[in-house]
């Protein structure tokens, strides 16, 4: 990396030399002989100084006029000032400190201690432009360095930008841990700097590099190979795969952040290919990027005039075909374009930082429709909204959100959070208790696009969801692909087992619809049911299904027999109960539980014998194959003969699923989990 350039203002010539020869080893030293010259080095653009050491007593503008103009011109902020003057007056000193001066020091100084103090402040100072993890520029120091490449650059055109990105990064930071990750992308940022020898070189968020190049040193044919990484670590090695977006600069193109955006509309363009890993802009992108820097300069009125609508997508149970809930989908109805998918701008808002106030206007629009619903007493299911990655960085968003819910407006769970895998990194930071946070206020969560990445599992072993999404390329791969159908069921089994339930996206056939019906799928979301629909028509679709009796989640006809043991009827029977849901169901009766995972019989009989006598077990059989009646009844026989009081649900015909204070079936308690009730009152 370049050393850092450090500007010596002093109007006597030796002890310029005298500090330049201190500082000559580490930094980059230039120096002017008063503060007019100063300012007009600084100002000039033809470098960008990091530190400047000021003399305070000086013929033309003394050091006090320096520090007045930085401070008049807001340039403090980025260019600390040391200053230094044989006049070690406290009067003085404090008056240069008011200025904005970070240090003082006064003449004759020691070579040792201008050093540290020069390298001390430039470090504290560094933060903003440097990349800890590589030691490159991050985005800033990027941007203010390209741009000072690039003003005293003989020809714009010589030159163009490269937005680099690690396409199975995510992979190897599960294979490798964090610390191999991040030992891969130093060692990327290296072969970057090796190969194209760039001008400038940066990286601007995990895995993504950008940098500046003379167009001379990217030669095409080399690309490919050039991208292709293999990393070892640990005697292990992985095969990484960079892309490559390219952009060619104009003579008019000044605006560095813009250039990113166009090299990173290429390599978004580049299609899983491994062949041909890299592509220039050109002016089918050029078209697109307009259309988006037009739209994007439109977005903060259109969210005023009301021009985003919300649609809600159904969501039907599968058994069945109920309607039980919903997806709010955002729509652009601009005034010139018309219909605008959400494909086209929720991208560029969230590469813009913009996305966080147009999924706060849904939640908003969302929750008071449905307080609408329940004053005008008209039907509705619980709706779900999007989340972005970015709206875990928005504390003010996060806020407002644990309020709608915490505020009790809501019936439990008419609300619903859809969160995606891209949000792994934002929760993997610091970001890890928003979402228990927005779960402890009573929001259920639900993952969306599963297995759409790298991180859904991590995901899912690492946090708690209430419903998992699966992504649509599965359901589309139905017909075709043997392998999907057997992911598809083997992820049904195990997300079941941890008590969550499934939603499978984009069924638009009846062989998917049945398929996913026949494993034991929970709930779809798809054409073949409905697109979204504006909100007059969703209202009108949800009254429709209640008039027909298509509302809600079946009850099955056998949990009215066992009604007459249950104390209370305010829960909805469901046809499969989820760990959770049996839990917020135990809860209706004033009990607290604690969930423990038997393994055999005497784990059971060992709980038991622990328990104090006023304890009640209430164990869940998820195991039971007899679909017969008799099966329930045994279990209910099993309990009364011991004087016991009973609870018993029962689910659809494959699977009982049994809560009861105690249950044998054939003297085997084919136990998956017990619950323990504490005492409350
Ligand atoms: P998503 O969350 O995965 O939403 C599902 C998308 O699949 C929707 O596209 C929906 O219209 C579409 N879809 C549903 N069923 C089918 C089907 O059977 N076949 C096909 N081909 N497509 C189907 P849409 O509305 O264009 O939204 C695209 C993406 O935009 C969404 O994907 C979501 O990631 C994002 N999005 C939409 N609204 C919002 C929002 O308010 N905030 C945020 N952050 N993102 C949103
Ligand atoms: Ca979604
Ligand atoms: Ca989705």
């Amino acid at each position: 990396m370049q050393k850092a350039s450090v500007l010596i203002v002093d109007d006597a010539q030796i002890n310029r030399e005298l500090l330049e020869f201190i500082l000559q080893d580490r930094y980059q030293v230039f120096q002017a002989e008063n503060g007019a010259q100063a300012i007009e080095m600084i100002e000039s653009q033809e470098r960008i100084y990091r530190l400047v050491l000021l003399d305070i007593q000086m013929p033309v503008m003394d050091g006090f006029g320096v520090l007045e103009y930085l401070q008049r011109h807001n340039l403090l902020k980025e260019l600390p000032v040391i200053v230094i003057s044989g006049d070690s007056s406290d009067e003085s000193i404090l008056h240069a400190y008011e200025l904005g001066a970070v240090d003082f020091f006064s003449k004759p100084f020691s070579p040792e201690i201008v050093l540290n103090r020069v390298h001390n402040i430039l470090s504290l100072y560094e933060h903003d432009y440097i990349d800890s993890l590589t030691g490159s520029y991050n985005r800033n120091g990027f941007i203010r360095m390209a741009e000072n490449v690039l003003h005293n650059a003989k020809r714009r055109t010589d030159y163009a930008l490269m937005f680099l990105d690690i396409k199975n990064f995510k992979a190897t930071n599960e294979l490798f841990g964090t610390e191999g990750g991040d030992m891969i992308l130093r060692d990327f940022y290296a072969r970057i700097n090796d190969f194209w020898e760039p001008e400038v070189s940066g990286r601007l968020d995990t895995d993504h590099f950008v940098c500046l190049v003379k167009q001379d040193h990217v030669d095409l044919e080399s690309m490919a190979a050039k991208l292709k990484i293999t990393a070892q670590l640990k005697g292990r090695s992985m095969k990484l795969y960079g892309y490559c977006g390219i952009y060619c600069l104009n003579e008019s193109d000044t605006d560095v952040s813009g250039m990113i955006d166009r090299a990173k509309l290429a390599e978004e363009s580049i299609l899983g290919d491994h062949v041909q890993p890299f592509a220039v802009f050109d002016d089918s992108m050029r078209r697109i990027y307009m259309d988006q820097v037009e739209l994007m300069g439109e977005y903060e009125s259109a969210i005023a005039n009301g021009e985003f609508k919300v649609y809600y997508q159904p969501v039907v149970e599968a058994a069945t075909g109920n309607l039980v809930s919903a997806e709010a989908l955002v729509r652009w109805v601009h005034p010139q374009r018309g219909m605008v998918s959400p494909a086209a701008f929720i991208p560029a808002l969230e590469s813009g930082g913009q996305i966080s106030k147009l999924d706060w206007f849904v939640a908003d629009h969302v929750h008071k429709t449905i307080l609408n619903c329940y004053k005008e007493g008209i039907p509705m299911v619980p709706v779900s909204v999007n989340l972005s990655w970015m709206d875990f960085y928005d504390d003010g968003l996060i806020e407002r959100l644990v309020d709608i819910f915490q505020g009790n407006t809501l019936r439990n769970g008419d609300m619903r959070l859809e969160i995606t895998e891209t949000s792994y990194a934002a929760l993997e930071s610091d970001r890890a208790g928003i979402l228990k946070q927005l779960r402890g206020a009573g929001a259920k969560i639900l993952l969306d696009d599963f297995g759409s990445g790298y991180s859904s599992f991590g995901m899912l072993k690492q946090y708690d969801f209430d419903i998992l999404k699966l992504d649509m390329t599965f359901t589309r791969q139905i017909e075709t692909s043997p392998k999907v159908r057997t992911i598809i069921s083997g992820i049904m089994e195990m997300v079941h087992h941890l008590g969550i339930k499934v939603i499978a996206e984009g069924a638009e056939t009846q062989e998917q619809v049945k398929f996913l019906r026949d494993n034991d799928c929970d709930y779809i979301q798809g054409y073949y049911f409905s697109k979204p629909l504006p909100e007059a028509e969703f209202l009108a679709y949800v009254e429709k299904c209640r008039a027909e009796g298509r509302l809600g989640q079946t009850a099955d006809p056998a949990l009215r027999m066992t009604s007459v043991y249950r104390k209370s009827e305010t829960v909805e029977p469901d046809n499969r109960l989820t760990r959770r849901e049996m839990q917020d169901m135990l809860h209706g009766y004033r009990m607290i539980f604690d969930m423990v995972h038997l393994l055999d019989a005497n784990a059971l009989d060992r709980i038991r014998n622990q328990a104090e006598s006023e304890e009640m077990l209430c164990c869940r059989c998820s195991n039971l194959s007899d679909p017969d009646q008799a099966t329930r009844c045994l279990a209910l026989q099993a309990l009364k003969s011991r004087g016991e009081e009973a609870m018993v649900i029962t689910v659809d015909g494959t699977c009982h699923e049994v809560i009861a204070k105690y249950i044998e079936v054939d003297g085997e308690p084919h136990v998956l989990e017990l619950l323990r009730h504490l005492k409350t009152e």
